[in-house]
């Protein structure tokens, strides 16, 4: 039952972890499909297809759904009654932490980074439109290139919110990123293998922002056996950046002994950076609605989506087979966030085939 917080036992081979959550809440809808996804521009000896974690439920919530699972979870056992998470106003995972939280019963928090001066102008796009829907009480902090979590901001508030009302707060990282957070795609990775994966794919693709599911996945495949050949594109820092963080990772389950450049290959996805799109990456989306019907994101999975048939192009001895699955992490909403409205406008080609009908 959605909203059932259950004592978590995980797959038994993440059994020797130095770290395991102890409770698991249901929210997200699992065994999401996998089908197969003719990506154009894919050379002809590849095949691809696609696992659609877009579809866990919570208002398409993508892969932050399933982080949340052991986050708030962790949260209801230690009884706090308020979260508290960052991110910038594109943000997928705040947005999830609003819904989550309130299908909870709890109060979000989310500190946001942007330099805009006019706060009121984030508020009806993307986003930014549902966290308010939900209610979600925001504070915009300067933006951070870096996008580091504005630790200090969240421990006051959670201060404040104590004093003021004896309630106690739970702090999620960006992201959901943390040795808690990481267990969602270590859960996958066992709903994967169920599905067949193993058998009928080579190489896994999935998109970085945080390193979380990444992560997740890495391990669990070097847990596994490592059958499969991980790639990720990063779409918000430097691929060294990446690696230094999924170390870090490692270190906090007991798996100080590997390194993350064994266990995956990072390539640069960011294009023109972080909530900047290219034309090419936005002419791809479009052909991959018309072509395929499955909606991608520019800030995340059409970056990735687009690497991924890049490096199969130009890269292809990087791939250990042909038969490759992305892992599609939703982030719809990004679709409806201002920037995007501009460019359409301003592209002829994606000029809206509509008309007055009749024409007189
Ligand atoms: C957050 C997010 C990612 C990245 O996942 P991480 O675990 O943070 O690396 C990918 N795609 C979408 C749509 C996201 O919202």
């Amino acid at each position: 039952m959605l909203g059932k917080i259950e004592t978590y036992h995980p797959p038994e081979w993440a059994a020797t972890l130095s770290y395991i959550p102890k409770k698991k809440v249901h929210l997200a809808m699992t065994n999401t499909p996998i089908h197969p996804w003719k990506v154009p521009g894919v050379p002809e000896d590849f095949t691809v297809s696609v696992k659609r974690d877009d579809l866990t439920g919570c208002a398409l919530s993508g892969n932050k759904v399933r982080k949340l699972e052991f986050l708030l979870a962790d949260a209801l056992h230690q009884g706090c009654r308020h979260v508290i998470t960052s991110g910038g106003p594109l943000s997928n995972h705040c947005r999830t932490v609003a819904l989550c939280a309130r299908q909870l019963g709890l109060t979000p928090h989310l500190f946001l980074s942007s330099d805009v001066t006019d706060v009121k102008q984030l508020l009806t796009e993307g986003n930014m439109l549902l966290s308010r829907l939900c209610g979600a009480h925001m504070y915009v902090t300067p933006f951070d290139p870096l996008f580091r979590t504005p630790e200090a901001d969240m421990k006051e508030l959670a201060q404040q919110i104590q004093s003021a009302s004896g309630e106690s707060s739970y702090i999620i990282p960006g992201g959901g990123t943390n040795k808690c957070g990481l267990f969602a795609y270590i859960d996958v990775f066992e709903e994967l293998i169920q599905q067949g994966v193993l058998e009928q794919f080579d190489d896994l693709f999935v998109t970085c922002g945080s390193t979380g599911t990444m992560a997740a996945l890495g391990i669990a495949n070097y847990l596994t056996g490592g059958h499969l050949r991980l790639h990720a594109a990063g779409i918000s820092k430097t691929v060294d950046t990446f690696y230094d963080t999924f170390d870090e990772e490692l270190l906090e389950v007991g798996l100080g002994h590997l390194k993350a450049r064994d266990l995956v290959r990072i390539v640069d996805g960011r294009g023109n950076g972080f909530g900047q799109f290219t034309d090419e990456e936005l002419d791809f989306i479009q052909r991959v609605m018309v072509e395929t019907s499955v909606p991608l994101d520019p800030n995340y999975t059409g970056k990735a989506a687009f690497s991924m048939v890049k490096e199969m192009q130009t890269n292809p001895s990087a791939f250990k087979g042909r038969r490759v699955l992305f892992i599609h992490t939703g982030g719809l909403f990004g679709l409806f966030h201002g920037q995007i409205k501009t460019f359409m406008e301003k592209k002829e080609e994606l000029q809206p085939r509509i008309r007055i009908w009749p024409e007189n």
